[in-house]
């Protein structure tokens, strides 16, 4: 394809040309949510990060791909607080099966995600529905040598791993420094090294969530289920794999570290990575206590919040900032925002009502170039956005008289519109998709008013008189004024 989009790999540090494995197709891999909890801000940048990859890549002609998994199986390693896996715990806590559990905050992410126009991926596999397949990958890893069991447990073999390979090729850690300074403190682990991280975990009595194993009932380690189920999915080796800046390490080195040690190479072409966003500087997340869930960003129900923002200005807030800068969380930062989008989307309204010219001085051909040359940059959305901005102001001058567009521009522009800020930035007109009901409402009936209007003139009583007493009788007033109509609903 002629595109020349350039993506950003964080294994190279280079920006890269994308140039898919299997043209047409594009493979991507997400890593999706832990479904213990709502989903927060912090899970709304990588959705909407990778939606906009997703979208951006479907608009270029290629047939994407897309594979978002669940993290649904406990993972001991990733809790802080006493050990116990986070979905069994809230189970207990609540008497639930663990998948009720797992089930209705699924449910409400998909919710929350609707509501900010991501588009559902192409495959959602869970976890606890691929254990045969990274029980295969952790045989693979026993039998290549590069893991050992222990008391029912498996664990990935770091220093022997790196004496062939390089572990810490994605993050740029040291291994040397890291096994000198957690060498010492492993004294009656069951693991040989700190470093070296769980394949497979025997499960202790209490632990709900287990399966059984060649080496014992107990659960994978949570890097093998993107490896296993992108392998399934996508093949041993695909385009993206995708994620937030948190997942780097130890999370994507050591699904590296698994696909080399089980098929000998890397799976994965690009590596792409979304920065954090913070409230006052201190990354959102729910280990440290300061999120605000999306539903809470919905309804203002939060007492960080001066009111409720809705689900379009949220993501165009995300969108204002490159994927790979840090978003800093405020109120004015977000009001600011909805601001932006609703000059955007009044910009696009007047658009549909302009009246051409012979001539034109906008410069519409320009801007589409300007905005795919941003998107090609690794996605620079908020280039494409300045750009949109500029055309707004074109518009207002074309619309008070100052500026003239021709027909044929006004139809192109109205295409570069709509192209780039709804299908490729995803941004719904929230008042016509029923965000704002009365709204709408109000304007099929000034749209009945016209057409009377219009009969009226036409001397067409018929019509006119019909349009009027079947709006009276549906319990509306109409007023004839020397311009129209006005109407009201009566009591
Ligand atoms: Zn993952």
């Amino acid at each position: 394809m002629e595109h020349p989009l350039h993506i950003y790999n964080t294994l190279t540090r280079k920006k890269e040309q994308f140039v898919p494995l299997h043209e047409p197709h594009a493979g991507m891999y997400v890593c999706g949510p832990t479904v213990y909890g709502d989903a927060h801000l912090g899970h709304a940048r990588p959705a909407i990060t990778f939606d906009l990859l997703f979208r951006y890549l479907t608009h270029l002609g290629y047939k994407v791909r897309y594979v978002r998994n669940i993290t649904d199986v406990g993972h001991l390693e990733h809790d802080a607080d006493e050990g116990e896996d986070k979905i069994a715990k809230k189970a207990r806590l609540e008497q639930l099966e663990p998948m009720e559990v797992v089930q209705y905050y699924l449910n409400r992410y998909h919710h929350a995600m609707e509501e900010l126009n991501v588009l559902p991926p192409s495959i959602e596999p869970h976890a606890s529905g691929h254990i045969i397949e990274q029980i295969e990958l952790v045989k693979k890893i026993l039998d290549n040598g590069y893991a050992y069991e222990s008391r029912g447990s498996v664990y990935f073999d770091v220093e022997k791993y790196n004496k062939d390979h390089n572990y810490g090729v994605l993050s740029g850690r040291n291994i040397e420094d890291m096994l000198n300074t957690t060498r010492a403190l492993d004294g009656q682990d069951e693991k040989h090294n700190a470093v070296d991280f769980a394949l497979w975990k025997c499960a202790q009595p209490e632990h709900i969530m287990r399966w059984p194993s060649p080496w014992s009932n107990g659960f994978p380690g949570w890097h093998c289920e993107c490896t296993a189920m992108g392998k399934k999915y996508l093949g041993e080796h695909f385009d993206i794999h995708g994620g937030g800046m948190d997942l780097i390490f130890p999370h994507h080195e050591c699904e590296i570290a698994q696909a080399v040690a089980s098929q000998g190479d890397d799976m994965v072409h690009y590596w792409m990575h979304n920065n954090m966003i913070t409230i006052n500087g201190q990354k959102m997340g729910k280990s440290l206590g300061n999120f605000i869930t999306l539903e809470e960003f919905f309804t203002g129900n939060h007492n960080m919040l001066h009111h409720a923002y809705s689900p379009m200005t949220i993501r165009f807030f995300i969108l204002q900032a490159h994927y790979r800068s840090t978003v800093d969380f405020s109120n004015e930062a977000l009001e600011a925002s909805e601001k932006g989008l609703s000059r955007l989307m009044e910009a696009y309204s007047h658009l549909q009502k302009l009246q051409p010219s012979a001539t034109s001085s906008v410069d519409v051909k320009g801007l589409r170039q300007r905005c795919y040359e941003a998107m090609n940059d690794d996605l620079n959305s908020p280039i494409v956005i300045s750009n949109l901005f500029d055309a707004c102001r074109a518009i207002n001058s074309v619309k008070d008289g100052k500026a003239t567009i021709s027909a044929e521009d006004l139809e192109e522009l109205k295409d570069v519109f709509h192209t780039f800020i709804f299908d490729i930035l995803g941004m719904k007109d929230e008042a016509s998709a029923g965000g704002n009901n009365y709204e709408t409402f109000g304007k099929a009936v000034d749209l009945l008013l016209s057409i009377r209007q219009q009969a009226k003139a036409n001397k067409d009583w018929a019509t006119s008189d019909k349009i009027r007493n079947e709006l009276t009788a549906l319990g509306f007033e109409i007023k004839d004024t020397k311009d129209g109509a006005e109407w009201k609903l009566s009591n």
